[in-house]
């Protein structure tokens, strides 16, 4: 008899994004006339810059010529890549990070699914609220945590992201070994400092924990004073594994491009309690489960790391967050608290009411979508998430009927 993995029962469905169109085709049909903003996206919107487009048209070309057309490439990914990688995302910011650290593949939310395969299944994880639902839901099915009640699962250590903290979560009260962080934060928009993000790296260190930082959003941050990588904390190396994506930075949402870096130094333990290196348990999964994303696709990325291609892509950056900062200054403005924004293309507003109240209050009176926060766990209740993944016009739009809905 061919059984199921019973896990797979505990999982929620989410029913956030279905929720979401179902209320938005509902106000259509009853407003034919009024035009919809979706301040609600998680997507990008903006074209990718030309210099990628250009590279990835030469790398097509070159596949179509039997001289310099490639086959299967390295699992791990191409090594001009990798380099361009290490040098300017990491060296260049005294980050000690080597190219054969530097693991690419088709998506961070693939890579954070997927490494939690290297681990025991009877750790103890970490996992902030709210919450990117990837972390959560790769765990469920890999049997490490009891069932759901009351909104949350059993066995799961919740990070709690609210207002009195600053939405950076304190260290846990027990015990864990897995510590999932995104900064800047999605659904929040929070970032966090290099001493409060060093407090976490000193508590893996003692507690022989290892952290799993997402850092899909760190193209967003405009303070130099803020880490983009964990690596540039000291101590990082042996306890921390980042992600990083093409597709929030460089437009690759559709085009499927992203890494993650194990340094050669970054340990677990086996069952003896004995020291044992990630990188080679990274390495075996990567390259026996994937084989490489497309060449045209890794010319297009490296691309990015072009003069050229550094300055597209941070005029498309700049864009989002003037998006971001018109929001914020509006919703500030109509005398509401928010977060984010200013580091991130995310602005999370406290709307002193329920979250779906108030996503019914913005369609029905201002034509406009938002997330409810309450879709990322149980510390959004009460929450909206908006999105500066748009146009200039469509945001201004936004804003205005909003202004004049709320105030
Ligand atoms: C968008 C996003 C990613 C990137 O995912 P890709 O699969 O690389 O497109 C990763 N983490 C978070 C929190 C995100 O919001």
């Amino acid at each position: 008899m061919i059984t199921i993995n019973e896990h797979y029962k505990k999982l929620q469905a989410s029913y956030l994004f279905s929720d979401i169109a179902r209320r938005v085709a509902t106000y259509q049909q009853n407003h034919p006339d009024q035009r919809i903003i979706k301040l609600g996206i998680g997507d990008v919107t903006k074209p990718l810059p030309p210099a990628c487009i250009q590279a990835f048209h030469q790398a097509v070309e070159e596949m179509g010529k039997e001289e310099t057309f490639r086959g299967y490439g390295p699992e791990q990914g191409y090594p001009f890549l990798r380099e361009a990688i290490a040098a300017q995302d990491f060296q260049a910011r005294g980050a000690d990070i080597a190219a054969d650290e530097i693991f690419i593949s088709d998506g961070a939310k693939c890579d954070t699914g997927n490494i939690q395969e290297i681990f025991g299944t009877d750790i103890v994880i970490a996992i902030p609220d709210p919450v990117y639902p990837v972390y959560l839901d790769t765990n469920v099915m890999a049997g490490r945590t009891g069932v759901y009640r009351d909104g949350r699962y059993d066995g799961i250590v919740y990070l709690e992201s609210r207002k009195d903290n600053q939405f950076i979560p304190d260290l846990p009260q027990t015990p864990v070994d897995l510590i999932y962080l995104c900064f800047p934060n999605n659904p929040t928009g929070s970032t966090i400092s290099r001493e409060a993000l060093q407090v976490w790296v000193d508590y893996a260190r003692q507690n022989k924990a290892l952290i799993l930082f997402d850092a899909a959003y760190e193209a967003f941050i405009r303070d130099p004073a803020l880490p983009k990588s964990i690596y540039e904390l000291p101590g990082a190396r042996e306890v921390a594994i980042e992600f990083r994506s093409f597709s929030k930075s460089g437009g690759f949402t559709g085009t499927r491009c992203a890494y993650t870096v194990v340094p050669k130094d970054c340990r677990a333990f086996d069952h003896q309690g004995n020291e044992q290196p990630v990188h080679p348990l990274w390495n075996r999964r990567h390259s026996t489960k994937f084989n490489g994303v497309s060449y045209p696709v890794q010319r297009a990325a490296a691309a990015l790391y072009t003069d050229e291609g550094k300055k597209q892509a941070a005029t498309l950056v700049d864009y989002y967050m003037g998006n971001a900062a018109l929001i914020r200054s509006e919703i500030t403005a109509l005398g509401y608290d928010c977060v984010g924004g200013d580091h991130s293309p995310y602005i999370w507003i406290d709307s002193r009411t329920d979250s779906w109240q108030f996503f019914d209050r913005l369609l029905e009176q201002a034509g406009v979508v938002c997330t409810p926060g309450s879709g990322f766990g149980r510390c959004g209740a009460g929450y909206i998430r908006l999105s500066a993944f748009n146009s200039r016009e469509n945001v201004e739009q936004a804003l205005q009927r909003i202004r004049e809905s709320l105030s």
